[in-house]
């Protein structure tokens, strides 16, 4: 397998705080990683880095080869990176099309036309979202607003997808649901890291899991050991 992401010594630091601490580990092509911590830990700070919301203060965030740290956004999106947000970000006055055809003009084929409104339509027919494609973003169930945020980040079209907590606040139904929607991605063979509380859907999804805690990395395996590692549970109690 190739490596796809390969993170060398990150760190983060906010004034006098370290968020991230020296982070390594790497991702192979198509790999499902799971990101777990408890809160504050660490995990959405290192989303941002690796996606370019913020400047890492030291260490190499490599995507495909490329040292990509402290690039911008736009840059990090055109080698192949699109993430999703905890709290959904789609546009709730623009139709569910116009929503996906925004970030696909700007992804990797620049696309334009009938093939940009084609490929928008691609992206919702992978999301499973079956609502009117002229209906506005919010005026959607909190599901396919879900739905319409990932088909937003497939719009660019990614070879590493972040998911943030994109399962959080489903119903029972609607997460069996979206662990199926990531599964039909993977495969596709898409690369995904995925930060996630839902401990049965990071068990479904995820083969391998990195584990942080205060900024540091504490774990990094297959997830049914690590999830045992008494380290693991620890930093999860407290304790
Ligand atoms: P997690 O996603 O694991 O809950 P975060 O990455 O959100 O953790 O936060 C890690 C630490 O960094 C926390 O102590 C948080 O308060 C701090 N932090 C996150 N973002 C910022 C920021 N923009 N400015 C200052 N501190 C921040």
């Amino acid at each position: 397998m190739s490596t796809l992401l390969k993170l060398e010594n990150v760190t983060k630091t906010f004034g006098g705080l370290t968020a991230v601490n020296d982070m390594s580990f790497e991702i192979g092509q198509g790999e499902v990683v799971g990101l777990l911590g408890p809160n504050g830990s660490g995990k959405t700070t290192l989303l941002n880095l690796i996606s370019g919301a913020l400047p890492a203060s030291a260490g190499a965030i490599r995507i495909g080869g490329s040292d990509l740290a402290g690039k911008r956004p736009d840059v990090i999106a055109a080698h192949g990176v699109a993430r999703t947000f905890q709290l959904v970000k789609v546009l709730p006055s623009l139709t569910i099309l116009e929503n996906v055809m925004v970030p696909a003009a700007f992804g990797r084929s620049r696309l334009w036309g009938a093939a940009l409104e084609d490929h928008a339509r691609d992206c919702l027919a992978k999301v499973g979202l079956t609502a009117e494609e002229t209906l506005h973003a919010g005026d959607l169930t909190y599901i396919d607003q879900k739905r319409l945020e990932l088909a937003r980040a497939l719009a660019a079209e990614p070879e590493l997808l972040l998911l943030d907590e994109w399962l959080a606040g489903l119903n029972p139904t609607e997460l069996r649901e979206g662990i199926a929607l990531i599964r039909s991605l993977e495969g596709h063979g898409m690369t995904i890291l995925l930060v996630e509380h839902i401990m049965d859907a990071i068990r479904a999804l995820c083969p391998r899991c990195v584990v942080m805690a205060a900024g540091t990395k504490i774990a990094d395996g297959p997830t049914a050991e690590v999830l045992v590692d008494p380290q693991v549970i620890a930093a999860y109690l407290g304790t």
